[in-house]
């Protein structure tokens, strides 16, 4: 079987990045995602913080780039969902549901995902209401109200996207103050559909076969009540974004984590030899593409010393 020099878990800004420099750099690379290339960056609409994007710059089209930099550079990529690690040899083996994958180093940028609100009838109704993607979901909701459950920089910034589409759109959060950076917050106060649900938590969604109410609490009273979805419309959407949890199950009691999220030192070392984490899934502060990229371009570099310590082949980047 193939050894690899170096195989990365996930297809992400992180993995990405790490994948091109890897393949700049003529190590054997391979990057296994499970599905779609990207990461929480494919349902992001507006990438205004990238440095470099001024305008028109979307997720899809920045990842499009990135995948042909990485091919560009002959790093190989597979579609497979890993399902087990053996990290602790000098050859790290990845199990897959298609196959095993082989390699002297591993970087794992496996992201995070959105986390769900976790009441009755959410997952009742995902796809049918109830969204955590609004560029992927918002036309569905031309001219319907549209609540956006959240109150930090995701839920604002995609509460404002909605409003190109919906009829009103009412911001659900749990607190009566945004946690949201600041330049965010005046825009959204600003715009004229945006409309504000303070101290309020959604209980309960319900429908038939659609959404057509909920149930929220107020949470300073402990009251709750039910909105019913306008008479004409027979429905409304209810967009979540209250954060992310890391994807790191598979690596539960074979790396050193806090919280789920990947320890790694500035050099994107983890506890193990040869295992790198990169982007969202590691503990970090800022969890951004940019900083996803950075993470990558370091994990790779540091996977190539790495090697070269092993085999004595040196590595140029
Ligand atoms: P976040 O900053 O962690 O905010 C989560 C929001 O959801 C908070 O307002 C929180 O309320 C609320 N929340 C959490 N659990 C809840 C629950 N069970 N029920 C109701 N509300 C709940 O998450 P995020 O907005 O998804 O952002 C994640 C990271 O991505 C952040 O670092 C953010 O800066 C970054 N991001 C940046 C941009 C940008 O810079 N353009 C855009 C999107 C995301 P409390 O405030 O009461 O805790």
């Amino acid at each position: 079987m193939k050894t690899y020099d170096i195989v990365i878990i996930g297809g992400g800004p992180a993995g990405l990045s790490a994948g091109l420099y890897a393949g700049r750099a003529k190590m054997d690379t391979l990057i296994i995602e499970k599905q779609k290339y990207g990461g929480q960056i494919v349902i992001t609409d507006e990438l205004e913080n990238y440095p470099g994007s001024i305008e028109g710059e979307t997720g899809p089209s920045l990842i499009g780039r990135m995948v042909a930099q990485a091919d560009k550079f002959g790093c190989e990529r597979v579609e497979d969902t890993v399902t087990d690690v053996e990290l602790e040899g000098d050859i790290k083996i990845i199990k897959g549901v298609n196959g095993e994958y082989h390699a002297k180093a591993v970087i794992i940028t496996g992201g995070a995902t959105h986390t769900t609100i976790g009441c009755p009838g959410e997952k009742e109704f995902t796809g049918k209401g109830v969204s955590y993607c609004a560029t992927c979901d918002a036309a569905f909701f031309e001219d319907f109200e549209v609540y956006v459950v959240g109150g930090g920089d995701a839920a604002v910034e995609e509460a404002m996207y909605l409003t190109k589409f919906a009829r009103k759109v009412t911001l659900i959060h749990r607190r009566d103050q945004l946690r949201a950076a600041r330049s965010i917050q005046e825009k959204a106060f600003a715009n004229k559909k945006m409309n504000f649900m303070w101290n309020t938590t959604v209980e309960e969604i319900k429908g038939d076969g659609i959404v057509t109410s909920m149930v929220v609490k107020d949470t300073k009273t402990g009251e709750t009540r039910e909105i019913f979805a306008d008479e004409e419309d027979g429905t409304f959407g209810i967009f979540v974004f209250i954060g992310f949890k890391p994807l790191s199950d598979l690596y539960e009691g074979k790396i050193e984590m806090e919280r789920g999220y990947i320890i790694t030192d500035d050099d994107m070392h983890t506890n193990i030899p040869g295992v790198f984490a990169a982007g969202d899934i590691r503990k970090k502060s800022l969890r951004q593409v940019v900083t996803a990229a950075a993470d990558g371009a370091i994990a790779a570099t540091q996977a190539g010393k790495y090697i070269e310590e092993l085999n004595g082949t040196a590595y140029k980047f």
